[in-house]
Order: structure tokens, then sequence, then C-alpha cells
């Protein structure tokens, strides 16, 4: 808490403290018959924020006074300081703070209405930094999924907490939930091509064929004291789950936090929490999937707390003879997914959910994706490589379309185009 509340509590309770004692002292003087407090500094402590414990103090003593000073005006005080206070604690409550940081490979930025967004944006970006080195980054020799995959390679079984459980059971059912098109044991193929490292570039397709088999969401098993082990071969990635868990992290962060609303974007995953000032709503914007960094498709006008996750060819690529080839591979054939989106953008409660849905979206294509969406009661917008957008029917109404380069289809797909 700021040392300018602190002081403030302080001073409030303070000086009601001395509206109430004085009331008392000077009642006693009456009794006693002996020199009284002036009225005017009862009347002053009341006028300095004291009014409540002057009015209390009345009460208690019984200091009757028929002084009309006192009969009108310490209501009249009270009302007045009453406003004048909520007008700060509500001033205190909106205070925006925007942030922009770096975290889980990504940009963060970090929009925060609260009384202390500064230490709050430093307590996200230390949560990221801990959830991507002790938890989720492959790379890390420390993280759970790092020693998950060195313990996998030893044929050792791996413990894993009831958070991590929960991440690994709720992406191994989405990966059953879309017959594999999610597969969170892709690590094999994903280092075949290289993407996220240096020197990206398209393997042999024996190569490809011979990793594919090494790849199979069934193959992992999670015993029910929490051990979890698959093949030796096996290796796991939460990539495509991971900035909707640290959104997941996010939100439970912010429930202990003096925040009233929040949105906090990791990457292409945003957190919407609490609510805007004066209840309005929140506007979050879709990137262009072909155009630059800060091109907008359209935004999302949204109330709810909810999670926004946009999947995209876009994000990371390499050309090689001349062909592009992006990041979200297609465990059916080991090569890039080509469904003819250009992104996907879900909507969803939960973080996690929103996240792998997008990207099993991806995969997926339009309108594959839509009973997947139905059963996870999630919606979604669909950008075709085509620049037409599909939305589900949840988002018709919040979501506007500013780019003039895309066209919104609405009715029957066809599927012939
Ligand atoms: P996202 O940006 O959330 O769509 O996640 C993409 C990341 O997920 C990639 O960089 C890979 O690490 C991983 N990934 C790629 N293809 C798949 C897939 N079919 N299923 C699960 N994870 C994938
Ligand atoms: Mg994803």
């Amino acid at each position: 808490m700021k040392i300018a509340v602190i002081l403030g509590i302080i001073y409030i309770a303070g000086i009601n403290l001395a509206g109430f004692f004085s009331m008392g002292m000077d009642k006693q003087r009456a009794r006693r018959g002996e020199f009284r407090i002036s009225e005017r500094t009862l009347f002053a402590i009341a006028c300095l924020g004291g009014s409540v414990g002057s009015m209390i103090g009345m009460q208690v003593f019984r200091h009757k006074t028929k002084h009309k000073q006192f009969v009108y005006g310490m209501p009249v005080i009270f009302l007045i300081e009453a406003a004048v206070f909520l007008y700060l604690l509500l001033h205190h409550m909106q205070t925006k703070t925007t942030r922009t940081d770096f975290g889980m490979g990504t940009v963060l930025t970090e929009v925060i209405y609260g009384a202390d967004g500064e230490t709050v944006a430093d307590g996200i970006h230390q949560l990221l930094l801990e959830l991507e080195n002790e938890q989720l980054s492959w790379r890390s020799d420390v993280s759970f999924v790092g020693t998950l995959n060195r313990n996998l390679a030893e044929g050792i079984p791996t413990p894993a907490n009831e958070t991590q459980r929960k991440w690994l059971s709720d992406s191994l059912t989405l990966c059953e939930n879309t017959d594999g098109a999610f597969d969170i044991t892709l690590r094999p193929l994903i280092a075949l091509w290289g993407i996220e490292e240096d020197a990206p570039s398209v393997p042999t397709e024996e190569d490809i064929a011979q990793t594919l088999t090494k790849c199979g969401y069934e193959n992992v098993e999670i015993s029910t004291d929490g051990m979890v082990s698959a093949p030796e071969y096996a290796a796991m990635d939460l990539g495509a789950v991971g900035k909707g868990i640290a959104a997941d992290e996010v939100r439970e962060f912010l429930d202990t936090q003096d925040v009233s609303g929040a949105v906090i974007s990791i990457g292409g995953t945003v957190l919407v929490y609490g609510s805007k000032p004066a209840g309005g709503a929140w506007q979050v914007g879709i990137r262009d999937p072909h155009g630059g960094q800060d091109a907008v498709l359209g935004v999302l006008t949204l109330r709810e707390d909810t999670v926004v996750s946009t999947s995209g060819d876009y994000e990371r690529y390499f050309i090689q003879d001349g062909v592009r080839y992006h990041h979200i591979l297609d465990p059916d054939t080991g090569y890039p997914a080509q469904s003819g989106l250009s992104s996907v953008t879900v909507v969803c409660q939960d973080g996690l959910l929103s996240d792998g849905l997008s990207t099993a979206c991806f995969v997926l294509g339009y309108p594959d994706s839509l009973p997947l969406l139905e059963k996870y009661h999630a919606e979604a917008i669909f950008v075709t490589q085509e620049s037409d957008v599909f939305v589900t029917e949840g988002l018709e109404s919040v979501f506007t379309l500013e780019n003039p380069a895309y066209e919104w289809r609405k009715g029957a797909y066809d599927e012939t185009k």
C-alpha cells in the first residue's frame, strides 16, 4: 500500500478519536462546572475529518447541545466528508497504470486499474518469468517440462503436482477431442523443423515420417498418484497452451491484489479482468494477419472476465526456396498446417483452453472447428488466407470488423471456395 494511503488512514482514525474524546471531555467539564472546550474547537475537529467520531461522541456521552451549528452542521459536514472520501476512494481504485515488459518469449502489455498498478505489474512480470523458467520452458533444465522430458528419455516417471496435473490432463483431453490435430507430444517434430531455433529448415520426408512415430498423446499416462510417464522417445511441448496458462495464473494473482480491472496481453493471448471504470466495456484489438505488427483486423468489445487467444501463421515462420513455413504443425502430415486459415481468435473463460483451442482450430480449419468450439462453449473469429472472416454467433454482436481489406462472411460456408 502506498505510504500516502497509510498516512491518510492514520490521520482519519486519529481525528475521529479526537472528535469522540473531545465530546466526552467537554461533557465531563460541563458536569464539574469547569472551563469548557470551545464550540469552535469541537466544530473544527469535525470539519477536519472527525465528524463521525464527534457525532458518536455526542451520542455516547450525551453531549446535548441546542446549538444549530451542531444539530444541523454535523450531519452536513459528515455528508460532505463521506462524498469526498468516496470520490478519493473511487479515484484511487481507478488509477490507470500502463506497462510494457518482456517475458515468456514475447511482449507483455499490462493495463491495470487499481491502487498500486506499478507494484502489481512488477508482480505479474515476476510471476511470468517464474512460470516460464520453473514450469513451462522446454529449454530450461530445471523447469517442470524440461525435467519431464529428461526423465522420459531415461524412462523415469515424473511427479506432477495438482496444478501441473491439471495442465496436462486439460491439454490431453483437448488432444483427444481434436483426434490429435492438437498434440502436446509434438516436441520431436517441432525440434526437427527447428522453427524456434536459429537456423530452421525443411526436413526430409523420411525424417518427418520417422519423427512422427515418436509423437502421440495417447502414449502419455498420468497415474492416480500423479506420476507422468510415456515411452522414452516421447517429449512434450506446452507451447500451444503456455500463454493461456499464464493468463490463468495472472488472473489468480490479480484476485489477491487491490485491482478493479485489467487487460494483460501476453503475446497473442489477452486476459480481460474485472471491470472498467464507470462500467465501460473493454476493447480488445484483433491483429490483421496479413498486415504488419500494428495492423488491426477489428475490435472485440467485452464486458466479462475472459481470455482472447489468437493463433496465426505470421507469429513465427521461415522462408525456404520462396515458400513460407510457419510454426503450427499438422500432426497428420508433419508439415505446417494448411487449413486455409491465416489466423484464429478464440474467446473463452479459461486461458489454457482459449490458447489451446486457437492452435487446435488453426489446424482443423473452418468449419471443422465448430463442433469443438461448441463442446467447450467457446466462440471464435476465423480469418482465411483469402481475407474472408467468419465469426461464431456469440461474437457477432461484439465484434467490429474495421479493416476494409476483409470481408465478413455471414451465413453458409462455401466449401468449394
Ligand atoms: P500458438 O501460438 O498458441 O498457436 O502455439 C504454437 C506453438 O504450439 C508452436 O510454436 C509449437 O510449439 C506448438 N505446436 C505447433 N503445432 C502444434 C499442434 N498441432 N498441437 C500442439 N502444439 C503445437
Ligand atoms: Mg495456442
